[in-house]
């Protein structure tokens, strides 16, 4: 195992250096700061809250719900450990045993929730340096329609320092498709579990080598080897500890089930037992003799890290245990008495004060590399998530259903109003309103999705300080803009001529002006309430209950509002929509003449009253812009407030 003597030593690393274990290359090609981690006391506990919390809606149904809210579960306890630049971590448990959530309080993403210290360097982590942690998760957060190389090489683009050129980030991106052997499925789409694309471990892979692809001094990985078979999985395990010995990076990661030569590669082992209590930390060659010390050893050659992981589960080799919970409460006394002081001892040795000044000196450097490699301009990001929020969603944006969809209501409502006479006012109302209903329904239902879809992938790049939140917002606002345009363009233009409505160039140009402002408004309300609650499901609910407030209250179906009740109308963009549609139809006094005829068979007295007075055209494009901004300030303000 290679330890880093000094600092200035570690910046001169050969800065190409390929590490052939003629499997998987891995190649370093940029310099990296060594970080030596030491994590102390670390414990989590989870408060248990009512079964329905979390998100809006839950939060308004868990009134009966039998938990109370101050049960607390421990999902780890006291787990203490080390890693150095150089070395890799293997963190060992049956599932369910805190690997994932050790994982996670390692790379930073439960700060100021559990207790204990995580130094870096012999610092607290800080925003900067968790940044700068390779993260990959236990599940994969990738888009799904995007290819395998286009999710590279967009993360290179966003992440790799300002100072490279596009050609370079883009080889950058080709250089980690060879090495991970991507090659071959390079121009499939990554897919997801509903998307049929590359298989499960491939794009495993492809998680690993949108952090590879940074060179990060530290790599966290939460079971890199999931979905792989044997072979591969050891492949990964191989290169992984390669890139820690060879590169000088710190690894850890939880690993299932590997292979007793993949055990070889770890230099380090943590193994977690079933309740998130460490049972042994320590050289990987050294588990066995401890747990042989401790009363634990198998009566025949087996793969060490099978062996652990039965001790973990309470299953030892042998009758004279007794039951799983004699063996795990023999094995914490053991590792309290035996091996918790050893471990405390390295750690106290590894903080001396010159091994932390060294480290200071590493994270100033850090910090100083870190302004060196300062990430793209605004601008650029903007342009490149646009264009990868494109091709994300080419599928969707223009696919045939939706058109279908669109074109299927223009040529029915069509056909039902063949040429409708002016002079029907009830049958042009009831046009002109469903005009208004279903752009109103369509569009704040397309775009309720968009924030929660994007969630898990959201959260996970603002973490990394990707890009910031306005670049994103305003990339995704503008890349839904021209379907959002198109579609109701082609509904009107098919609808009013069919339809027979005010055949002027002039009447058909504002009927469509004010459709796209009010799609563009009704878009804005699913936006905000899907920010706000970023489950698609509640906020689809939402939106439903809103839509029929705001279509109820538009004044097609009721005339009579109790006076009570008025007052909602004004704050229903349906209600302004329907207004300025009417209007146009049939302009101020016309409309008294044309309901002068109609005036026996139908109510519509009270609309014209409306048309005329109380409120004008110019009241209601106001509220439209308004609601236009609004809405949209809304939504940003509620993605603001996620934590990453
Ligand atoms: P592992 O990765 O070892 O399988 P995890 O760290 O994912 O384990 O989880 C450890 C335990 O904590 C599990 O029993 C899991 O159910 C529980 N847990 C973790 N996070 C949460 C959470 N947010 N809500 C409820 N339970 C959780
Ligand atoms: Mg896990």
């Amino acid at each position: 195992m290679s330890t880093p003597s000094s600092p200035q030593e570690s910046t001169r690393l050969p800065v190409s250096l390929q590490v052939n274990l003629d499997l998987m290359p891995i190649k370093i090609y940029r310099k990296i700061i060594f970080c030596d981690m030491q994590f102390v006391d670390i414990s989590y506990r989870l408060k248990l809250a009512p079964r329905l919390k979390s998100g809006l809606l839950k939060r308004m149904l868990s009134m009966n719900t039998t938990e109370s809210p101050g049960d607390e579960r421990t999902i780890l306890e006291g787990v203490t450990g080390m890693v150095s630049a150089g070395e890799m971590l293997a963190i060992l448990g049956p599932s369910g045993s805190g690997k994932s959530t050790l994982l996670n309080i390692l790379a930073g993403r439960l700060q100021g929730r559990h207790s204990g210290v995580v130094l870096a360097n012999g610092r607290r982590l800080t925003k900067a340096a968790i940044r700068r942690i390779g993260f990959v998760p236990q599940d994969d957060v990738l888009y799904p329609h995007l290819t395998v190389r286009e999710t590279l090489v967009f993360s290179a683009l966003l992440r790799l320092p300002r100072t490279m050129t596009r050609a370079e980030k883009v080889a950058a991106a080709e250089r980690v498709i060879g090495e991970l052997g991507l090659e071959k499925c390079a121009d499939s789409i990554v897919g997801s579990a509903y998307v049929r694309g590359v298989s499960g471990g491939e794009r495993r892979r492809v998680s690993i080598g949108k952090e590879v692809l940074v060179d990060p001094s530290v790599l966290i990985l939460d079971e890199p080897t999931s979905g792989l078979d044997s072979t591969a999985a050891q492949r990964v395990v191989l290169a992984l500890s390669a890139s820690a010995r060879e590169g000088g990076r710190t690894v850890v990661a939880a690993v299932h089930q590997p292979s007793s030569q993949a055990y070889q590669a770890f230099d380090s082992v943590l193994l977690l037992s079933a309740e998130g209590r460490c049972v042994y930390f320590g050289r990987g060659c050294e588990a066995m003799d401890y747990f042989a010390g401790a009363g634990f050893s198998p009566r025949f050659p087996v793969n060490p890290a099978d062996f652990m992981l039965d001790l973990a589960n309470g299953i030892a080799q042998g009758d004279n245990h007794g039951d799983p919970s004699n063996v795990k409460q023999s094995l914490v006394t053991s590792y309290n008495k035996l091996l918790a002081p050893k471990v405390k001892e390295r750690i106290n040795s590894a903080l001396t004060k010159e091994t932390v000044q060294t480290g200071m000196e590493r994270g100033n450097e850090k910090e100083k590399q870190q302004k060196d490699y300062c990430s793209i301009s605004w601008f650029n990001q903007f342009t490149v998530l646009l264009h990868r929020g494109l091709k994300e969603r080419r599928h969707e944006s223009f696919n045939s259903l939706r058109i279908f969809q669109v074109m299927a209501a223009a040529f029915l409502a069509g056909f039902m109003w063949w040429h409708s006479n002016i002079h029907n006012v009830q049958d042009r109302l009831g046009l002109l309103f469903f005009i208004s209903i279903f752009w109103g329904v369509f569009a704040s239902f397309n775009s309720v999705f968009t924030f929660p879809q994007d969630r898990a992938i959201f959260i996970k790049e603002r973490t990394s300080g990707m890009y910031s939140l306005s670049s994103y917002f305003m990339a995704r606002m503008a890349g839904d803009l021209p379907m959002e345009l198109i579609l109701p363009t082609g509904f009107v233009l098919i609808i009013y001529w069919m339809a027979g409505l005010r055949p002027e160039v002039g009447a058909f140009m504002l009927t469509l002006a004010v459709l796209l402002g009010y799609v563009l408004v009704a878009q804005g309300l699913g936006l905000a309430l899907g920010a706000a609650i970023m489950d698609a499901k509640q906020a689809s609910t939402m939106v439903t209950v809103t839509m029929l407030a705001f279509l109820l209250t538009a004044g097609f179906y009721v005339q009579n509002v109790p006076a009570g009740m008025a007052w909602l109308k004004y704050t229903s963009f349906t209600f302004y929509c329907f207004r300025l549609l009417i209007g146009i139809q049939y302009k101020g006094t016309e409309m008294a003449s044309y309901l002068g005829l109609e005036q026996h068979r139908n109510g519509g007295g009270e609309v014209a009253e409306e048309v005329d007075g109380q409120v004008s055209a110019i009241v209601s494009v106001s509220a439209l812009l308004l609601m236009f901004v609004g809405y949209r300030i809304l939504a940003y303000v509620a993605l603001k407030r996620i934590k990453t």
